[in-house]
Formats: structure tokens, C-alpha cells, sequence
């Protein structure tokens, strides 16, 4: 057969084929040439009638993609070397949220059902209580891969135990940190799973309507999601009394206009609800008065993700792998300074060195590794000594820095750490909503320090400034945008102080 999957998590190497034989390992072809695909299927298959029509198939796909403007690369990862770094990339990863990665072709119901697709929903509703479902979350020890870890369980518990005329649940896919795209390619590649997670999760709360919350900057992903919605609203699967239970429920897309702070709960409810998008002090929280004051459920796309896995599988499978306070895999966008980067999921407590190294491939260009900046502008940067730092909320806390969405950028040494952090925070400094002071100003005023210690013109003072200004933004900010977008600043002071030392003193 021949069909296009869903993202394996280098899709910075399109047009990419692979090819299965029973019994063999894959092939993987990556960046490849239209006038490469004779040879190719030479290689693999020998009969002349397979090939044409393999290659009338392939074209067919390939219509919209203009494979002449494609450079080929001179590491592009290939089939014909004995150790392909496309299988060292995918080794090491656990796929839970990305099960079948490349294998499932994104809108294909019955090819997801094929594959255990709805398995976990049938069998909440023909066999489990909401209680037992929410039991199972706990047990599993899922916590929301959002950004701050808070156990999903406790959230779920709170909206079904509200008293309400109507109940909601909402998929938060708004993702918008810089170099972040784990949302993307789950939403993308694995439409069904995900809307699979929201119904689950309604069904336990007893919500009767949702939103999947998606940035307009990714149309693949709504038109995979709306297409998805639509085959199972024909199905069955959405709508009134679904598949016969009493169970109904709705669930619609709304494309968010691209707005940051609209990842933050509140500000997100204000922005579907017609609103500006500006956070609101909390509580009441949203499991309590939510999207249109009533109780809602509001969960990050990849931990909805998780969840028919948890149900199918059972607690133990997930809560397995990982720490002890940190369970089961976490998506992250690999990117920045790296031989090899892409989408991974990972199990919780892989070092950074590992996936530096082992998934990675190291550090291009034959450079020194410097640090990773993870977590995204929220997060912070670790320094190369401390690459045995395990990837889990504990630990990454305990070093200044934070699991945040997944956004995980390799640095080398060309890289200058004060430039790092001025351009973390002008990103959250412009994406600040201008509620609080300390956010829509402190962020001002503490670029305009680093903009000086850039320029040279800084004193040793200024850093004392610079600190306290970081610390007073945290404190005195309302929401997790203001809280965090001192991060970068204050790791970066904490583990690379001397080259903001450099640059006052003119050595750089
Ligand atoms: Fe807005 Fe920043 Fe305050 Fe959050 S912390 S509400 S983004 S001003």
C-alpha cells in the first residue's frame, strides 16, 4: 500500500518515504527528488508493474509539493548507510501520545479504529463509572503537560463535582512559545486520539459541549480536526446519545487570532467568549466558573493525548515509565544547535545529555554545548555541566528552569547567553497583556538594562537592578505569562552571571 502518515518528527526532512517489507527493518529516504523515486523503488521491489503503479500513487500525493525546489541536503539521513540517524532519532523514544507514529494516516477513521482507536472510549462508556475513570487518571499519576504539572485528576474531580445545569471542556492547543510545535504535530498527525482524550475526559466530568482551541497559524491542524468531527458526527460518535448511551456531546473548533497570553486559561475563556484575551484573577477557578460561568474542564492538548492510552492500557502501564512524581513521557520540539532535531516524546527522567547525544546526535558543526534553554520563554536555561539533569517537574524546578509546554533548544558555544535571555523576554514583554505593572512595565525596563549591557554601557550595578526587577515581575504578576517571563533572565544570572560581566567590561 501506498499512503501519507501523519508527522515522525523530522519534518524538517520532507519529502520524506519510507518503506516496509514484511521482515525487514525501514527504509528511510529523506529530502527526496522526484527523480529519485525510479531508483528508489528499484532498490526495493523488483517488478516493473508495482513500480509504475507505485509511482502513479506517489505522485498523486505528492501534486502539491514542488520537489525541484527542494535542496538536497548534505546530511540528509538515508537508507543506504548502514546506521541510519533516522533510527538512532526514533530510538530511545517511547511513543504514547504519538503511538503508531508514521504509521497512521491522520484522517483515516477506520484505520485509527484498526488500531485500537476508541477502544478506551467504548469502554468508559459501557463499562466504567466517571468515578472509576478519574480513579484510573489519579492512579496513572498524570499531571497536565501545560506547563505546570498540576495533577489532571484533581481538576477532573472539581468540574464533575460542581453543580451545574451544563458542564464544559475545552482542549487548550494554543500553542505559541517560540520554537515550540508538540501541539501542532499531535493535532496534525493524530486528530482522532486527540478528540478521543476530549470525550473521555467530557464524558467523566459530564460535560455536554466542548472547544479545541487551536491558533489560526495552524490550518493543517483545524482542517484535520474539522474533518475528523465531521466523519464522527456521521458516525455516530458525536452528537446526541452517542453510540446509544446517554451520553451526548458536542464539540467545536475555534481558531484563536494568535495572542500568547490567550494559552493562559482565563484569557483563553475570555477570548472564545467573544472578549479581549486578558488573564483574570483567580479563584473562582475555571472548574468552577468557566466558558460562560460555567464549571469547565480545561486541559493541554498533549495530556488529552494520553489519556485513551491510560484508560486502554490500564494505570500501571503508564504510570511505569517515568519518576516517582513525574509519570509517564512528555512531547518535546528538539530544537536549536543540534545534528539531529525534530519532534520526540520521551519517557520522564531521560537526561538532557541523552537526548542531547543519544537522540540528538550531538551538537552540529563539530561545536561545544553550551546549555538548552527548555520550557520556552517561561522556562530557563541549564548549562552543558549540568546535563544530567533529569527531565521531570522536580528536577527541572529544583535548577531554576521548568518543564513549561516542551520547547527544548540546544545551545552552543557561539552562543551569547544575554542574548538569549534579551530575546526571550522581548518575546513575552510584546506578548505581555498590560494588566499588571510589573509585567507590562518591569519586562520594559529590564530590557532596556539588558539593551545597555549589550551596548556595552552597562554598570555592575545594573545587574543587582536587573535581579531585583526580575524577582519583584515574578511576585507581582498575576498570571504565568508576568510569573515566568523573568526566567530566562534570572537562569541565565544565576549560571552564566560572567558573561553579562564580559559585556559591562568590554571583553566581549
Ligand atoms: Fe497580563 Fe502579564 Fe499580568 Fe499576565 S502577568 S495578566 S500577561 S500583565
Amino acid at each position: 500500500d501506498v499512503k501519507q502518515v501523519g508527522c515522525v518528527g523530522v519534518c524538517n526532512q520532507v519529502p520524506m518515504l519510507e518503506i516496509h517489507k514484511e521482515g525487514e527493518e525501514a527504509a528511510f529516504y529523506t529530502k527526496i527528488n522526484a527523480n529519485e523515486v525510479s531508483e528508489i523503488i528499484k532498490k526495493h521491489f523488483r517488478s516493473e508493474s508495482w513500480m509504475s503503479r507505485f509511482k502513479n500513487r506517489f505522485y498523486n500525493y505528492a501534486e502539491n509539493l514542488t520537489f525541484s525546489d527542494i535542496p538536497i541536503s548534505s546530511n540528509r539521513y538515508n537508507a543506504n548507510e548502514e546506521d541510519t540517524p533516522i533510527a538512532e532519532f526514533l530510538k530511545g523514544q517511547v511513543n504514547i501520545a504519538t503511538e503508531y507514529r508514521g504509521e497512521i494516516k491522520p484522517s483515516d477513521f477506520e484505520e485509527y479504529k484498526s488500531k485500537n482507536g476508541f477502544e478506551a472510549f467504548i469502554k468508559c462508556l459501557k463499562e466504567l463509572s466517571p468515578d472509576q475513570i478519574i480513579s484510573q487518571i489519579e492512579e496513572s499519576g498524570l499531571k497536565g503537560r501545560g506547563g505546570a504539572g498540576f495533577p489532571s485528576f484533581i481538576k477532573w474531580n472539581l468540574v464533575k463535582n460542581a453543580k451545574a445545569d451544563k458542564k464544559y471542556i475545552i482542549c487548550n492547543g494554543d500553542e505559541g512559545d517560540p520554537g515550540a510545535f508538540m501541539d501542532r504535530m499531535l493535532l496534525e498527525s493524530y486528530p482522532f486520539r486527540v478528540i478521543e482524550g476530549i470525550m473521555i475526559a467530557a464524558y467523566a466530568v459530564g460535560a455536554s459541549e466542548g472547544r479545541l482551541y487551536i491558533r489560526a497559524e495552524y490550518p493543517l491542524a483545524v482542517t484535520r480536526i474539522k474533518e475528523g468531527l465531521e466523519i464522527l458526527k456521521k458516525e455516530g460518535f458525536i452528537g446526541d446519545n452517542i453510540l446509544g448511551s446517554d451520553f451526548s456531546f458536542d464539540l467545536q473548533v475555534f481558531e484563536g487570532a494568535g495572542a500568547f497570553v490567550c494559552g493562559e486559561e482565563t484569557a483563553l475563556i475570555a477570548s472564545i467568549e467573544g472578549k479581549r484575551g486578558i488573564p483574570e484573577l483567580r479563584p473562582p477557578y475555571p472548574a468552577e466558573k468557566g466558558l460562560w460561568e460555567k464549571p469547565t474542564l480545561i486541559n493541554n492538548t498533549e495530556t488529552l493525548s494520553l489519556v485513551p492510552f491510560i484508560i486502554r492500557k490500564g494505570a500501571e502501564s503508564f504510570k511505569e515509565i517515568g519518576t516517582d512524581n513525574s509519570k509517564g513521557t512528555k512531547v518535546f520540539a528538539l530544537a536549536g544547535k543540534i545534528k539531529r532535531g525534530g519532534l520526540i516524546e520521551v519517557p520522564m527522567g531521560i537526561t538532557i545529555k541523552q537526548i542531547v547525544e543519544e537522540i540528538g546526535g550531538g551538537i552540529a558543526e563539530g561545536k561545544k554545548f553550551k546549555a538548552v534553554q527548555i520550557g520556552g520563554p517561561s522556562g530557563g536555561c541549564i548549562p552543558a555541566n549540568m546535563s544530567d539533569t533529569a527531565i521531570d517537574f522536580d528536577s527541572l524546578k529544583e535548577v531554576g528552569a521548568m518543564m513549561g509546554s516542551g520547547g527544548l533548544i540546544v545551545l552552543d558555544e557561539s552562543d551569547c547567553m544575554v542574548d538569549i535571555a534579551h530575546y526571550f523576554l522581548s518575546f513575552t514583554q510584546e506578548e505581555s497583556c498590560g494588566r499588571c505593572t510589573f509585567c507590562r512595565i518591569g519586562t520594559r525596563r529590564m530590557l532596556e538594562i539588558l539593551d545597555k549591557i549589550k551596548s556595552g554601557k552597562g554598570k555592575l550595578s545594573d545587574l543587582d537592578l536587573l535581579e531585583q526587577l526580575a524577582i519583584n515581575t515574578q511576585k507581582g504578576s498575576i498570571c504565568g505569562l508576568g510569573k515566568t517571563a523573568p526566567n530566562p533572565v534570572l537562569s541565565t544570572l544565576k549560571y552564566f552571571r560572567h558573561e553579562y560581566e564580559a559585556h559591562i567590561k568590554g571583553e566581549c
